[in-house]
């Protein structure tokens, strides 16, 4: 068992598995959620087994309270504390504001913001006895720029970022920081309905002409987490390759 102890949500696929993995590699125990993807969660376990990584997996739906505790819970019991929590787990969608149903409107809100509420209302508590802890939160670049076809996806992603700033001031008595990651466009399942005309189109609007990749993402959230951010708190950090500045 290593010293350090991280949960990442979503963590079954994506950007949040290539957090996983870079934690898992960098000597932390790891907790992977997942919700649907068990196959996936449970290959990515076996394969970080193998590689000498301590990590376990556990099922839930971030988007329920109950859920998420069991999750924080789970973590305790394994190992015994919360270092670092990743709310990473999230879902998109591209439609028109009309045709958002208000069903598809609290399904984009209770997983993409309360989720990350959830997640950290558990976690805290656990950070708070220990005077330590730290939080990083996944939102997106729309979250800061407002993205067409997608406002439920962008006001969720945006209470992210006032969710981070807000708790930051509070918990930073406690030694407790909460950092943001607004990410550009990452090439994951998330984009797979984009046709390749469309992806060359984004691309170029992109001034360092390059999709992101989820280890991009794992990097700057690996290094939010050590000692090497310790006097960074409530900032929202993109790595969008200049396409939001
Ligand atoms: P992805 O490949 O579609 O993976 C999404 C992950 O979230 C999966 O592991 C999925 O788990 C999990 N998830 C979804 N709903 C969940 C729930 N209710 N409870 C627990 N886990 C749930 O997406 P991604 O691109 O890696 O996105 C990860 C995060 O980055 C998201 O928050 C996304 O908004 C953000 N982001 C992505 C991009 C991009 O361009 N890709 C850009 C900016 C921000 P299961 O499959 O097990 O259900």
């Amino acid at each position: 068992m290593n010293n350090k102890t991280a949960v990442i949500t979503g963590a079954s696929r994506g950007i949040g598995k290539a957090i996983a993995e870079a934690f898992a590699k960098n000597n932390y125990n790891v907790v992977i959620n997942y919700n649907k993807s068990e196959v996936d969660a449970q290959e990515l376990k076996e394969s970080l087994t193998k590689q000498g990584c301590v990590c376990e997996i556990f099922k839930a739906d971030v988007s329920i309270y109950s859920k998420a505790k069991s999750l924080i819970d789970f973590c305790i019991e394994k190992y015994g504390k919360i270092d670092t929590l990743i709310n990473n787990a999230g879902i998109s969608q591209i439609k028109l504001f009309t045709d958002i149903s208000p069903s598809e409107w609290n399904n984009m809100i209770n997983t993409n913001l309360s989720g990350v509420f959830n997640c950290s209302h558990n976690a805290v508590k656990y950070m708070l006895n220990n005077k330590s802890g730290n939080i990083i939160n996944i939102s997106s670049m729309w979250g800061i720029d407002g993205a067409s076809c997608e406002v439920h996806y962008s006001t969720a992603k945006a209470g992210v970022i006032g969710f981070t700033k807000s708790l930051a001031k509070e918990l930073g008595l406690s030694g407790i920081r909460v950092n943001c990651i607004a990410p550009g466009v990452i090439m994951t399942d998330m984009m797979k309905d984009f046709s390749d005309e469309d992806l060359l189109l984004i691309k170029n609007d992109i001034p360092l002409n390059r999709f992101g990749t989820p280890e991009d993402v794992a990097e700057l959230a690996l290094f939010l987490a050590s000692d090497k951010a310790k006097n960074i708190t409530g900032q929202t950090i993109s790595t969008n390759g200049g396409q939001v500045v």
